[in-house]
């Protein structure tokens, strides 16, 4: 599915878009990988959706990206016996284990590790930041609190400790069995929620076992103080808006979304830029000019995607909302200021043989007539690094392994076309022309640039540059493949 944009669209599937043709014509209006969120919906849903993707892709021979996110460490209050309570200013409330229905005066938080771990000053948060709780006095099994911002608190509502690093396991029981349960399944990414610190990535990592490559959402503030240790040890990275606006004054979002966007863009690892993007999408088919504004922002800024969560899950304008940013991408892309600023924010630092060549097919492709580069990757290294050096012209990424193509769905520029291992450098060629020419990336007389290792068995070698007329007769010819 060719697309005339750099940056891609991330779509959330759940009620709104889990049927075939649903979830075909979401592709074709541009979404580019598809978010299965394990917070939501029983395995057999996610296994259906799954189903109906691959099915999409076969049938439009398009490899799709499938990012399954697992909840994480989720705090949730526990009932009520008489339904919702309103919690009044400056009044007090207790949170505790005991697992007797709550009142106007308590409820459990059955999670005795944040007891253990929480002080007197600390802050609690429900229900997305709507009531502010602040501890007074604690112990193992209680915490008296005195409510700094009233409201009302119900069943199971999700509770934020933004001052504490909790004591908690990266991934819960469900999330172990989300994860062996998507990776059988099989998808391209993992998305891991209230990453906390490095170490976290370590069980998700040994339990994928290299099934699927992992992302670390960054909505804790102790994620975003150990982002750089985080970042290496992932292999993208999603700024969670919606938590991490919860945890953090919303006004200290923005500053970080960029920072964040950078690092990841100079570390050559993809980027999505996640939450309310166009929330008001969910009832009304037409965006507000801020949320337009808002999705052009994170494209000027260089994210490798945007997303979208319950417009397309849940809302009644799925595909608008995926033409919606289809739209301003391109629009944003085609002004000559995008490409002045994206250029500007490059990061020299190259210290590599294959950085060096994909910096040089990037400079030959911006002096001369070429239209596109391909690169022949098989780990999809050099198509993240080809993606960092954000070129003007598209990258092809010729592999011969579905799953980076599926993984690189979620990479700036990348295109990718499935191309079988070769023999000799020649047949690259040939294969790589005849994939421009005829996916429309080029004409007659164009140019390409081809970067690829050779010998080609031994990965991680790109060590090869070459410029290529695009030849029509190499379309037709069957000779060398
Ligand atoms: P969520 O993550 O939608 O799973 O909460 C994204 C966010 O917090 O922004
Ligand atoms: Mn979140």
């Amino acid at each position: 599915m060719r697309r005339h944009r750099n940056v891609k669209i991330v779509a959330t599937l759940g009620p709104a878009s889990s049927s075939y043709d649903v979830i075909r014509t979401l592709h074709e209006a541009g979404a580019d990988v598809f978010r299965l969120n394990m917070s939501h919906g029983e395995h057999a849903d996610i296994a259906e959706r799954h189903k109906h993707i691959r099915q999409v892709e076969k049938d439009l021979n398009s490899p799709i990206g499938i990012l399954a996110d697992l909840q994480g460490p989720k705090l949730r209050v526990g009932a009520f016996e008489n339904g919702p309570q309103q919690l009044i200013d400056d009044g007090s409330f207790r949170l505790d284990l005991n697992d007797k229905p709550g009142n106007s005066e308590r409820v459990q938080l059955p999670h005795p590790e944040i007891f253990v771990a929480l002080s007197p000053g600390a802050h609690l948060l429900v229900d997305d930041g709507k009531i502010r709780l602040r501890v007074e006095s604690c112990g193992d099994d209680f915490a008296q609190c005195h409510v700094v911002a009233g409201g009302v608190i119900s069943d199971r509502k999700g509770v934020n400790v933004p001052d504490v690093v909790l004591p908690l396991a990266a991934l819960s029981d469900k999330d172990r069995t989300d994860l062996e349960f998507v990776c059988d399944l099989g998808v391209d990414w993992l998305a891991l929620s209230f990453v906390q610190r490095p170490q976290d990535l370590l069980e998700a990592r040994e339990l994928a076992a290299g099934r699927a490559a992992l992302l670390s959402k960054i909505e804790k503030p102790s994620a975003v103080e150990q982002f750089d240790e985080i970042l290496n040890v992932s292999d993208g990275i999603m700024v969670a808006r919606g938590d991490l606006g919860v945890e953090l004054p919303v006004q200290n979002v923005p500053p970080i979304q960029k920072r964040l966007v950078r690092k990841c863009r100079s570390a050559a690892k993809p980027v999505i830029v996640a939450t309310q993007m166009l929330e008001s999408m969910i009832e009304s088919p037409m965006p507000t000019r801020a949320e337009v504004s808002d999705v052009a922002t994170a494209i000027y800024e260089g994210a490798d995607a945007i997303m979208l969560s319950a417009e397309s899950a849940a809302g009644n304008f799925p595909v608008e909302a995926v033409t919606t940013m289809d739209n301003v991408a391109i629009e944003v892309e085609n002004d000559p200021n995008y490409t002045e600023i994206i250029e500007a924010s490059r990061s020299a630092k190259r210290t590599s043989v294959a950085e060096g060549i994909v910096a040089a097919a990037r400079e030959i492709a911006e002096t001369t007539e070429i239209k596109a580069i391909c690169c022949y990757t098989q780990s999809g290294t050099t198509a993240l690094l080809t993606a960092r050096e954000r070129p003007r012209v598209p990258i092809i990424a010729m592999t011969s392994l579905m799953g980076t193509a599926r993984r690189l769905a979620l990479s700036w520029g990348t295109n990718c076309v499935m191309s079988g291992p070769k023999k000799r450098f020649k047949e690259a060629v040939v294969s790589a022309v005849r994939a421009t020419l005829s996916e429309g990336y080029a004409a007659a007389d164009d140019q390409v640039v081809i970067t690829a290792g050779v010998p080609f068995n031994i990965p991680g070698t790109t060590n090869i540059l070459r410029v290529a007329p695009c030849d029509e007769r190499m379309i037709y010819s069957t000779d060398p493949e």
